[in-house]
């Protein structure tokens, strides 16, 4: 489980749980948990409104996923018992 932040203010922005080796690029919305900004928007943007990605549908599964732009985020490793 990752730990998503704003790279430019460093606030919380959710959880995510990754699928997969390799840089994170995009995140599935399916995959997102307990966000504190709108997932349902077209852009994802932090609380402070740094705009951080746009929402795609990734086309080979046709799940919608936010593509992240570079350096946007930052992101911690954390133990899943956050979540409980
Ligand atoms: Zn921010």
């Amino acid at each position: 489980m990752l730990k998503i932040s704003c790279e430019k203010c460093d606030s919380f922005v959710c959880f995510y749980q990754k699928d997969g080796p390799g840089d994170l690029k995009r995140m599935y919305v399916d995959r997102i948990y307990k966000p504190t900004v709108s997932t349902t928007r077209k852009d994802l943007s932090c609380s402070k409104g740094h705009l951080l990605g746009v929402k795609i549908i990734y086309e080979k599964e046709k799940r919608p996923a936010f593509r992240l732009f570079i350096g946007a985020v930052t992101k911690k490793i954390v133990n899943l018992k956050v979540l409980e």
